[in-house]
């Protein structure tokens, strides 16, 4: 972080100025007062002023280099009285907030959840994926006899979406490290010990075989499974890397942990470009669980291409999977978070895999994130890495997978 070197006029006005990006962000909340406050380092920019999104935050201060910031709170925008600046420029928010309980921010159960774009109601941000920050977190004011697990950094340009924390009775289960060092465990609540073991019998191989494969995680050397009360009906997982949550009735299942560690390379570690973009992220992580847990366990592997495939066969032909536009589509208005990117993307991959093998495909996403690690990208790039990397062109069988409202038959690309 770095404190532009000129002084700031506090008499410039609130100013309205979406490009002004953010580059890095440091919370500090007590979840008892509710109170909290944001330092966000925000890039260069030609125009003054700056906006961020913030919910229903009540701001109280706005401050950069200990001078008071004129603020326009707009609703859910807040524009800054910020002067141009050829170097990035750290402000310093003060705020109260509020419970969520709808997913959309902290919910009174103790843990925070803001995909898609409801970061604005526990930190001022920008939701949109493509925007990158990196984070630095505390979180005080936890009830006695409970523990606060998240990240105290995020040293890697994150989503706004996956910055939390969970609160509630844990116990810290260290599975075990990477040859790369990582250290990966589980926190679970009381009576769900040999659940945890259960579900997180392959994630030390599994992160272990994500890192070798793809290249080095960028969010931290402590990884694990969080277990959350998500709540009765709530199933999967988030992927708030480096500690990733477990809907508590999901903590047993080994695709869910697999699946969420997997999105520390594809989804968080590349960002979506934009939210039509979601197969990229979803669909990529699906095949990569079947295909890991396979490689790791093939009786395990093979049960859960099959549940794939039965759970496919309830895919409607018309759930979106890979929109043909790019910021236009509301990822839940227009219902593109649905079981379908998952599943059809999953078989689309597949596919390819059973084409030219699976190996080349995991060279090919080898490539892709090397190329894209800490930046957004699209799905369309993924095909086109696939093609240059491997040889063979999957336009016309991601069309198949992808566009088509038939579905195809599960096997290789034609
Ligand atoms: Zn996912």
């Amino acid at each position: 972080m770095s404190v532009d070197a000129g002084p700031l006029d506090a008499s410039v006005p609130a100013t309205a100025n979406a490009e002004r990006e953010v580059v890095a962000t440091g919370l500090a909340f007590d979840v008892t007062a509710l109170t909290a406050s944001a330092t966000i380092t925000l890039g260069p920019s030609a125009n003054p002023g700056a906006t961020l999104e913030i919910g229903d935050l009540d701001i109280t201060r706005v401050q950069s280099g200990g001078v008071d910031l004129e603020f326009a709170d707009r609703g859910s925008t807040l524009d800054l009285g910020l002067p141009p600046s050829s170097a990035p420029v750290d402000v310093t928010i003060t705020y109260g907030f509020h419970h969520h309980d709808l997913d959309d921010g902290a919910a009174t159960a103790g843990y925070t959840l803001t995909w898609p774009y409801y970061c604005g109601n526990l930190f001022p941000c920008h939701s949109q994926p493509s925007d990158g920050t990196t984070f630095t977190l505390d979180v005080t004011g936890v009830p006695a006899g409970k523990t606060a697990v998240f990240p105290p950094s995020i040293p890697g340009q994150a989503p706004a979406y996956q910055v939390a924390w969970s609160i509630d009775s844990y116990t810290q289960l260290d599975l075990g490290t990477t040859d790369a060092g990582t250290l990966v465990s589980v926190w679970y609540r009381p009576g769900e010990q040999a659940t945890a073991v259960a579900g997180t019998a392959d994630l030390v191989g599994a992160f272990d075989w994500l890192e070798r494969t793809f290249g080095p995680y960028q969010f931290g050397n402590h990884v694990g499974s969080v277990s959350v009360n998500w709540g009765p009906g709530a199933y999967g997982g988030m992927e708030h890397h480096p500690r990733w949550h477990i809907a508590n009735i999901a903590l047993g299942d080994e695709e869910t942990n697999v699946h969420e560690a997997s999105h520390g390379w594809f989804g968080d570690g590349i960002r979506l470009k934009c939210w039509e973009d979601f197969v990229l992220s979803e669909g990529t992580v699906s095949y990569l669980a079947g295909h890991i847990l396979e490689l790791q366990k093939p009786m395990l592997g093979a049960q859960v291409w099959a549940s794939y495939q039965s759970q496919l066969s309830r895919v409607p032909g018309t759930s979106p999977v890979w929109p043909d536009s790019c910021g236009t589509v509301d990822v839940l208005r227009d219902n593109l978070f649905s079981i379908a990117p998952y599943l059809r993307g999953a078989f689309f991959y597949r596919a390819v895999a059973l084409k030219i093998g699976a190996d080349k495909l995991d060279h090919a996403l080898a490539t892709f994130y090397r190329q894209y690690a800490g930046k957004p990208a699209r799905m369309s790039d993924m095909l086109t890495t696939i093609a240059s990397d491997t040889g063979f062109d999957p336009t016309s069988c991601a069309q198949a997978w992808l566009r088509s409202t038939t579905i195809p038959a599960v096997g290789p690309c034609p």
